[in-house]
């Protein structure tokens, strides 16, 4: 039976099966060895002269041959030990090799960072990109840190649920994708930027603590941080929670985590601070602080809440909220954001001066999630429709909202921290897209499968769609 290559040490003078990739390949006359590697580390293998017929498999290996061996585990000779290493005081005299699948030579080097080789090439080949030891162990902390958060939150009485993806628009702020409708011609869903109004919905329904590990997807302009495309967020919702509540919470959540999974950082200060909007702007000249003491620290995590922002920004009209053409404001975080209880009256005699139950997730000067208490009442919903400007049209696609909120609902708040923001953070990564499996490349296409791709006509037959004019 197969065993991995970290589980060698303690095997030494058993007969052992290994399988895995060729590595490395050091040819010492006599004595060939080859670094196998599997999804544990490596193991030194080695071949002698004298077995002939294993010798003869080994000179002809190159490296990411997949191969299969048996041999004894030995003890390294004394000063042939590699501390460095966690199998590096054993090694395997094989005594039978067979190769499994050969392989061409790689497009590019897996053995170090990677950061250097162009992009492009890296995401077409990424599941090459993704043998390198970083990647893997950026995915693998990826898994732990949702297993974590999963693990905890039910613990803390949160159910899991999933959200429809094709779905109806909610705005955040971003363009939506859209997905035409081929049953009912003409109409199109929209991929959810969050699954907000589902969320709260589910507060209606009596849940009281969801969580989702969501896909959120967003049609941006591409930028570092902020990958164009699919993201994942760590969605949650409360009900009978103040900010106070929700706040806590997220800060536990992450402490504990941060202190499980990753446990060579250190978190700058608890608890964490909670900078009014217009202290942080006053002060920093932004509402994302990078507060780390040392910045040179790698291991520095300064967790910050920005709080009290302004309910509504005000804008001019050519870049209205959701492209309705005339209000002065939009909402800074999302129009289900409640405005805070001592400033209601000021919703009709100065909304600028309104502030909302906002509050921003900052981790080392990045916006890592935003979240808010949100508007129950019908009324306050119905005026800040009102002051974002909707229209009829526009208020009857979240009627259903109203609707539900006429038949008992809780008070009820959230946050969405983002899992790729929050990783690619930790990890002091440069782009999300070192955190995730495969991205979309910055140009908009998704890495080895060459997505978006056309469709022949008869698809867009059906769909009852035909293209104005071919874009490439
Ligand atoms: N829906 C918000 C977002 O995706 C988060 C929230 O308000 O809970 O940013």
């Amino acid at each position: 039976m197969r065993i991995l290559s970290n589980e060698t040490p303690e095997k030494v003078g058993k007969e052992v099966e290994l399988s895995g990739w060729v590595d490395a390949r050091r040819d010492h006359g006599k004595l060939i060895f080859v670094d196998l590697r599997d999804r544990t580390g490596t193991i030194q293998l080695v071949f002698n002269a004298k077995d002939e017929v294993t010798y003869k498999v080994a000179e002809a290996l190159r490296p990411e041959w997949v191969i299969k061996v048996e041999g004894k585990v030995g003890e390294r000779p004394a000063g042939m030990r590699n501390d460095d290493l966690p199998t590096g005081t054993v090694e395997i005299g094989v005594a039978k090799i067979e190769v499994l699948s050969q392989a061409e030579t790689l497009p590019f080097d897996i053995s170090g960072d990677g950061y250097e080789i162009n992009e492009e090439i890296r995401m077409k080949y990424r599941y090459l990109d993704l043998r390198r030891r970083r990647m893997r162990r950026n995915i693998l902390l990826r898994h732990k840190t949702s297993q974590f958060v999963r693990n905890y939150l039910t613990a803390e009485g949160f159910v899991e649920i999933e959200t429809p993806i094709l779905t109806k628009s909610t705005p955040e702020g971003a363009r939506d994708f859209i997905v035409p409708s081929r049953l009912q011609q003409g109409k199109f869903y929209a991929l959810p930027q969050s699954p907000q109004q589902y969320k709260q919905l589910l507060m209606v329904a009596g849940f009281e603590k969801y969580f989702q590990i969501a896909r959120t997807f967003r049609d941006e302009d591409p930028r570092a941080d902020r990958a164009y495309g699919e993201f994942t967020q760590l969605d949650m919702e409360m009900s009978f929670v103040t900010q106070e509540d929700i706040l806590s919470i997220t800060e536990n959540l992450f402490t504990k985590l941060v202190k499980e999974i990753f446990p060579e950082k250190h978190i700058t200060k608890a608890p964490w601070p909670r900078i009014p909007h217009k202290e942080a702007i006053e002060k920093y000249g932004t509402d994302k602080p990078d507060l780390r003491v040392d910045k040179g620290d790698p291991n520095e995590l300064a967790f910050s809440w920005t709080i009290d922002f302004p309910l509504f920004t005000e804008q001019s009209e050519k870049d209205f909220f959701h492209g309705s053409g005339s209000a002065k404001f939009a909402p800074s975080h999302h129009m289900f954001t409640a405005p805070h209880p001592d400033d209601i009256p000021l919703l009709d005699s100065d909304p600028t001066r309104v502030r909302g139950l906002q509050h921003d997730l900052v981790l080392n000067g990045f916006e890592v999630g935003g979240g808010s208490v949100r508007i129950h009442q019908p009324k306050i919903q119905e005026k800040v429709f009102e002051l974002i400007g909707f229209n009829k049209i526009q208020k009857d696609q979240f009627a259903h909202m109203l609707e539900a909120f006429t038949y008992g609902v809780p008070p009820h708040g959230g946050i969405a921290p983002g899992l790729d923001r929050f990783i690619m953070v930790v990890l002091g990564e440069p782009s999300i897209r070192e955190v995730i499996a495969f991205p979309a490349t910055s140009g908009g296409s998704v890495a080895v499968m060459d997505a978006p791709s056309e469709v022949d006509n008869k698809q867009l037959d059906e769909l009852g769609l035909a293209l104005k004019k071919k874009t490439k």
